[in-house]
C-alpha cells in the first residue's frame, strides 16, 4: 500500500527500527534516549528553555493532559472550532467542567480575527484552546494573528499543531505560544503511540493542577529531569522519534522540512486543478490537500484501496484528503491523481 493517510509513507530502515532489540527503559542510555529527544523538540519548535513531556498516548492524550492540568489550572478557555479537532478541544473542557466559550469557524474558511479580537475583549478568558492546522478541514490559522490577539487581551496561548507541525513555520517563543501539543504519527511522519506537550520557559513555575493521574504534568516533569517516564514508555518509539529528530536536523532542519512538504502539496494541487477537483480551503496548510471529486464519491475511498492506495474521506460528502507528509514523489504523486481520475471517470453502471 502506498500512504498519504497518517502516517504517510516511511523510510524502510526508519521502520526497521521497530523490530530491533526492544531497550530497557529504566537504563541511564534510555534516560539518555529520551534526554535528547527533549532537546531537539525544543529546538525545532524554538522553545529555549521549555521542557518537553512525551506520552504514550495518542494525539488527544496531549490534549487531555493540557487540558486537565493547564487549562483547568487557568480556569477558563475560548475555543476555535473550525472543525472536528476544535471540536474536541470544546468537548475536553466540557467533560472536564472548565468554562469555555467558543468560536465557530464555517468549514474551510479562514477566521474572522477582528471578530475574535472584539470577542475576547469581552469574554476575557484565561487561555486560548486553538488549531494551527484543523486537519478535517486543510484549513490553516494565522499563529501571528492569533498571538497578537492574545497578547493584546492577556490571554494564554495554546495551539494543537499535531499535523502542521514541521510542516509550517513555527517559533513558539516569538509568537508567545505558552503550550504546544503534536504527536508521532502527523508532522514527524513516525507510527502512532507518541505525544507531546511542549511547555514554554514561562510554565517553568507555574502550578499546575492534578486531575489526571497518569497525564499528570509534574509527576511526568519531575521523572523527565532524569530523563524518565513515570509509566512504561512504548520504546520502540522512542527509538524512531530520536531517529527521525536526528533526521531532520541533519537534512536541515524545520525549514528544509517545510519546504519538502510544502512542494509536494504544490505539485499534488496542480494536479487537482488539471482534473477540476475543487479545493474548499481558504488559506490551505502544506499538510494536507483537501479536494472535492465530483463523481463517484461513494466508491472512490475502497476502489483506491483496491489499487494499492490510501487516501483519507473527509466528513463531508466527495471530500477527500491527502496528506503530504513522508517520502512522495512528483511521478507518484502524477499516478495517485491519475487513479482518482480514472474512478471518477469509470462508468460503474448504478
Ligand atoms: C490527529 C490529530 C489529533 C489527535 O488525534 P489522535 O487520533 O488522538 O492521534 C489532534 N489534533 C489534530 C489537529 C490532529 O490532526
Amino acid at each position: 500500500m502506498e500512504s498519504y493517510v497518517f502516517p504517510c509513507e516511511i523510510e524502510p530502515d526508519m521502520r526497521q527500527i521497530a523490530a530491533g532489540e526492544i531497550p530497557y527503559m529504566r537504563t541511564s542510555e534510555f534516560s539518555d534516549i529520551v534526554k535528547e529527544c527533549e532537546r531537539n523538540l525544543l529546538a525545532l519548535a524554538k522553545c529555549q528553555g521549555g521542557r518537553a513531556i512525551i506520552y504514550t498516548a495518542s494525539g488527544t492524550g496531549a490534549m487531555d493532559a493540557v487540558v486537565t492540568n493547564y487549562v483547568s489550572a487557568k480556569g477558563s478557555a475560548h475555543v476555535i472550532v473550525g472543525g472536528s479537532f476544535g471540536r474536541r478541544w470544546r468537548e475536553l473542557c466540557r467533560y472536564y467542567d472548565i468554562p469555555a466559550t467558543s468560536t465557530e469557524v464555517e468549514f474551510a474558511r479562514d477566521l474572522d480575527y477582528d471578530a475574535l479580537d472584539s470577542t475576547i475583549a469581552e469574554s476575557k478568558p484565561a487561555v486560548l484552546l486553538c488549531h494551527h492546522h484543523e486537519t478535517s478541514t486543510g484549513q490553516r490559522f494565522d499563529l501571528q494573528k492569533l498571538s497578537a490577539i492574545c497578547r493584546r487581551h492577556g490571554v494564554s496561548l495554546v495551539v494543537d499543531a499535531v499535523s502542521s507541525f514541521l510542516s509550517e513555520p513555527l517559533d513558539m517563543d516569538a509568537c508567545g505560544i505558552d503550550v504546544l501539543v503534536t504527536s508521532s504519527q502527523k508532522g514527524l511522519n513516525i507510527q502512532p503511540g507518541l505525544s507531546i506537550v511542549l511547555l514554554s520557559a514561562h510554565l517553568n513555575d507555574f502550578e499546575f493542577a492534578h486531575r489526571s493521574y497518569y497525564f499528570d504534568f509534574a509527576e511526568n516533569l519531575r521523572n523527565l529531569t532524569r530523563g524518565q517516564t513515570p509509566y512504561s514508555p512504548a520504546t520502540m518509539l522512542f527509538l524512531q522519534l530520536q531517529e527521525r529528530l536526528r533526521r531532520l536536523i541533519a537534512t536541515g532542519g524545520a525549514e528544509a522540512n517545510i519546504e519538502r512538504v510544502a512542494r509536494r502539496a504544490r505539485h499534488f494541487r496542480e494536479l487537482c486543478d488539471k482534473y477540476g477537483w475543487e479545493r474548499p480551503a481558504e488559506t490551505p496548510a502544506n499538510c494536507i490537500t483537501g479536494f472535492f471529486v465530483r463523481r463517484n464519491a461513494d466508491r472512490l475511498f475502497r476502489e483506491m484501496i483496491a489499487r494499492g492506495y490510501f487516501i483519507m474521506p473527509g466528513g463531508t460528502p466527495a471530500y477527500f484528503r491527502v496528506a503530504h507528509l513522508g517520502e512522495q514523489t512528483d511521478a507518484q504523486l502524477d499516478a495517485l491523481a491519475a487513479a482518482i481520475h480514472e474512478i471518477e471517470t469509470t462508468d460503474y453502471g448504478k
